[in-house]
């Protein structure tokens, strides 16, 4: 099963897909991960993808394509995959498809975390997340926060702000997501594979309310 998550940034689809990938045996694959990865050891696609992401802009769908079909490719992701924050463009998401009918025709659902942009911008500045790879948890200083400050629960390594979680940036993506996800959803809305929550983010349970909702739509989707 391919699980593709949609949201604004900020949305959670990012800790949903983690709990998702455990709950179903699923490899995560999340573009801005990549990207962030290639950032810090400098590679060509993280320098070039560091132009972008800086200035709060998409990268663009030459270089993302090319880079979700090579990993979809692999391996570890024949049974499938959770794909966060890819596709971000109707182009994105016509490849995808076009990949997965040719190359692995296996049920796919897209899962959209809808949440009010002023709820978002709260959420993303006070965002941060384990700065070991391995664990990746993600905490709100606010609404999630970690036991003891500035250090991850889960591994005990310090927890990091996203150069890119400040509030112009963010209301800069919020546009851009807003500009492109119209379509997106349009699309696998007109499919009949989407499944929206509104997650109530004020609430102490929330991610355990969006995995329980998404695994009640997975079930009688299968
Ligand atoms: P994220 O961690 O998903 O918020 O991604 C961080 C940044 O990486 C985004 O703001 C974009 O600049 C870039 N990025 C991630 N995924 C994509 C994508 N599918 N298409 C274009 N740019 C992307």
């Amino acid at each position: 099963m391919y699980i593709i998550m949609l949201g604004a940034p900020g949305s959670g689809k990012g800790t949903l897909a983690k709990e998702l990938s455990k709950e179903y045996n699923l490899v995560h694959i999340s573009t801005g991960d990549i990207f962030r990865e290639n950032i810090k050891k400098q590679t060509e696609l993280g320098k070039e993808a560091d132009k972008y992401i800086s200035n709060g802009l998409l990268v663009p769908d030459e270089i993302t394509i090319g880079l979700v079909k090579s990993r979809l490719s692999e391996d570890d992701v024949k049974s499938g995959a959770i794909l966060d924050g890819f596709p971000r463009t109707a182009k994105q998401a016509e490849e995808l498809d076009m990949f997965i009918r040719k190359n692995n025709p296996i049920n796919t659902v897209a899962v959209l975390l809808d949440i009010p942009d002023e709820d978002l911008i709260k959420r993303v500045v006070k965002r941060v997340t384990c700065s070991n790879k391995e664990c990746g948890a993600i905490y709100n200083t606010e609404f999630r926060p970690s036991k003891v400050p500035g250090i991850c629960d889960i591994c005990g390594s310090k927890l990091v702000k996203r150069d890119d979680d400040n509030e112009e940036t963010v209301r800069g993506r919020l546009k851009i997501y807003h500009d492109n996800s119209k379509e997106i959803i349009k699309y696998y809305e007109d499919k009949n594979i989407l499944f929206t929550v509104k997650p109530n983010i004020y609430s102490p349970t929330v991610l355990e309310e969006n995995i329980s909702k998404v695994k009640g739509y997975l079930e009688t989707h299968k």
